[in-house]
């Protein structure tokens, strides 16, 4: 069953993204719709710590409700705001995970600050990124919510907030989470290069989208990545599929 895949799918996720350090204990948050209009969508509880995370205790949401209180469903009320905007206007983006992971957020503080391609790990995100550059405070007005919908244009699938964090939208679970792990990695490296002070060295656009191209076409990349790390987790702490 769909559901019940998806639901083991994202706890893996959130089990590794306390593994690698993406986290911040109970807050954050990732969200991946299961009916085919996308509309209705699992999310992490309130106050349940990321290393903690069981697929059976992910919550089943609504965009219907989207004028409700995410308290209503145990839900973190910025949580709420994000995603069920963000899974109500754009339906295409069927997972969402949101972090403050510390490299690319350190990126997203920087003025002006635009993705570098610096090595081949950051061309996977060649002309994909969109930018909030308009910190509003933390996320419970409605009107954020639609903002940053807006800003997820055609072709973009991550959105560096600004002052806060990012969020990267994908078609499955291992898709998205892949998609966070490298784009940590590649953060982590532009900001080792830009700590020397040194000249960088930048990848031409022409190279850098042909590099893009060849990372989308490597086949089954994202299934065999979540199927080692769900793989570890079914040795080490197999109650997550619980
Ligand atoms: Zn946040």
């Amino acid at each position: 069953m769909a559901n019940k895949r998806t639901r083991r799918e994202l706890a893996a996720a959130f089990r590794w993204a306390a593994r690698l350090n993406y986290h911040e204990a109970v807050a954050n948050h990732f969200s991946a719709a299961v009916s085919d209009d996308g509309q209705q969508f699992l999310i992490n509880p309130r106050g349940r710590h990321f290393s903690k995370m069981r697929a059976s205790e992910l919550i089943l949401v609504d965009t219907s409700t989207i004028k409700e209180s995410g308290f209503d469903y145990g839900v973190d009320p910025t949580a709420w705001i994000l995603h069920s905007h963000l899974h109500r206007n754009l339906p295409h983006a069927r997972v969402l995970m949101h972090t403050h992971m510390p490299h690319a957020t350190a990126l997203a503080c920087l003025k002006d600050f635009e993705f570098m391609m610096l090595d081949q790990n950051a061309c996977r995100f060649y002309d994909r990124i969109a930018y909030d550059r308009n910190y509003m405070g933390m996320l419970l007005d409605p009107s954020e919510g639609e903002r940053l919908a807006s800003l997820m244009t055609e072709g973009k699938d991550v959105l560096f907030l600004g002052n806060h964090g990012i969020l990267v939208a994908a078609n499955t679970v291992s898709e998205c989470f892949e998609k966070l792990y490298y784009l940590e990695h590649a953060s982590k490296l532009q900001v080792l290069a830009l700590s020397t002070g040194r000249e960088l060295h930048l990848l031409s656009d022409e190279i850098a989208a042909i590099t893009r191209q060849q990372w989308d076409d490597y086949p089954e990349a994202s299934e065999m990545f979540m199927a080692e790390l769900m793989d570890i987790l079914d040795r080490e702490s197999a109650d997550y599929i619980k």
